[in-house]
């Protein structure tokens, strides 16, 4: 295990993001389990990040997996290949956005280049409006417009971005504002922000609930609101589901539903989980947006057949089996027991989320100030526990988020719940 460190520290870049002082080989999974190297059983409320949706090792998606492969594995743009236009239809059909076409990448980092692409061709400008505290990638594009500075880690971006409040409502002069007064708040803000910009704006990007930044959420109906400000300069809205698509957080498919007064987006990305780990990501769109671009293009591993192979067991599945409304009901269940385990530790500053996307907030009881060292150490605590979690949050990281495979159990909910409750205990 160390000498596996060791090599990966000589060959691997230093700004990877590994998690544990001591780091995990991860070997094999199942359900919602995890082992590593050295023989030890996980409960992953994590889900890989957020990327295993359904199950590791699901039997299914195996199967799609190891028979395409047997058949072919790669074909690329150029051709035609049944999975990727059977799993198109059935995104382009989900996604809610009229007239629809689907465009695959490998991961949300394209997904969103591609869109921030497509809206600039189409509206013929590359000012953007994003969300402080954001997040949207790692790309030149992404990192350029993303808000949340400890992953912006270049102050240079070939796109000029205007950051409009909204995503964040628990901090700052806004805390104290109701769900109206909020919007209200953010609506102006936006108004005030395309009032003083230079030249045209392409589109607006959003997650429906910040996802690195915390599981911070909007009050419902913000987008809504801000797409009537935008539809008068027509500006398009991006809404970046990636970490909110596929019934995550319970009540709703897409995150953008929660907003939906206006109905969908004009663009939605999407990524992580619908491969349930296998690399698909991709940008679903109006035909005339989506066919903005003037001129040829190919993608060499967007679509690939096993990739969309696995895509399509996946949906299959998540639908058949109504992960969503596991999700909502487990997801439910878990926050309660979470909220309630939490309201005697003063070091918690909320519980929050929908479905299986919760966070816990962590301060130092004296100051209120988000509290990383208190994060990290129940990272490694959970652990010990025998229990993966994920770190977020808004300029720091003090947020422990919980975002384990859709299909998880009432038992398994109650017993990631119970280590957490050691983990923070004895921190
Ligand atoms: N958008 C959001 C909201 C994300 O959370 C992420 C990754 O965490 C991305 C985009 C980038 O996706 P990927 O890591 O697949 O490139």
């Amino acid at each position: 295990m160390t000498d596996l460190y060791d090599r990966h520290r000589a060959v691997m870049p230093e700004w990877l993001n590994l998690y544990y002082q001591q780091p995990i080989e991860l070997t094999h999974g199942e359900g919602r389990y995890v082992w590593g190297a050295d023989g030890r059983k996980y409960l992953d409320f994590f889900g890989g990040i957020l990327t295993t949706m359904t199950a590791h090792a699901l039997p299914e998606v195996t199967k799609a997996v190891s028979e395409q492969a047997g058949r072919i594995i790669h074909s690329s743009t150029l051709y035609l290949n049944r999975p990727m236009v059977e799993l198109a239809e059935r995104v382009a059909a989900l996604s809610g956005i009229p007239d629809a076409r689907v465009f695959f990448t490998t991961s949300g980092t394209e997904a969103n280049d591609a869109a921030l692409l497509l809206a600039t061709a189409h509206r013929r400008a590359n000012q953007i409006v994003a969300m402080r505290n954001s997040y949207h990638g790692r790309s030149f594009t992404t990192v350029g417009i993303t808000g949340n500075q400890s992953w912006s880690p270049t102050s240079l971006s070939p796109l000029q971005t205007l950051y409009v409040h909204g995503g964040v409502r628990n901090r700052g002069p806004y805390a104290s504002l109701s769900d109206a007064e909020f919007t209200a708040a953010c609506v102006a803000d936006l108004r005030d922000m395309l009032g003083q910009a230079r030249g045209e704006v392409a589109a607006l990007i959003a997650e429906p609930i910040q996802g690195v930044g915390g599981f911070t959420s909007p009050p419902d109906g913000l987008y809504a609101a801000f797409r009537e400000v935008l539809a008068e300069h027509g500006i398009l809205w991006i809404s970046d589901e990636v970490q909110t698509g596929w019934g995550r957080t319970g009540e709703h498919f897409w995150g953008w539903q929660a907003h939906a007064r206006s109905g969908p987006p004009d663009m939605l990305t999407f990524a992580k989980g619908i491969g349930n780990g296998m690399s698909i990501g991709g940008v679903v769109a109006r035909a005339e947006v989506m066919n903005s671009l003037d001129s040829r293009s190919i993608s060499t591993f967007g679509g690939s057949p096993v990739t969309m192979a696995a895509g399509l067991a996946n949906l299959t599945y998540l639908l058949e089996h109504d992960l969503q409304g596991n999700a909502r009901r487990v997801g439910g269940l878990l926050i309660e027991r979470l909220r309630a385990i939490c309201a005697q530790l003063p070091g918690v500053r909320e519980v929050r989320g929908r479905g299986l996307m919760i966070g816990i907030e962590l301060v130092e009881p004296g100051t209120g100030e988000p509290d990383r060292r208190a994060v990290a150490a129940v990272l490694e605590a959970a652990r010990e526990g025998g229990l993966l979690i994920g770190l977020g949050g808004a300029h720091s990281t003090s947020v422990l988020r919980l975002t384990p495979p859709l299909s998880l159990t009432v038992a398994e909910a109650e017993e990631g719940a119970a280590i957490l409750e050691q983990a923070l205990r004895s921190v």
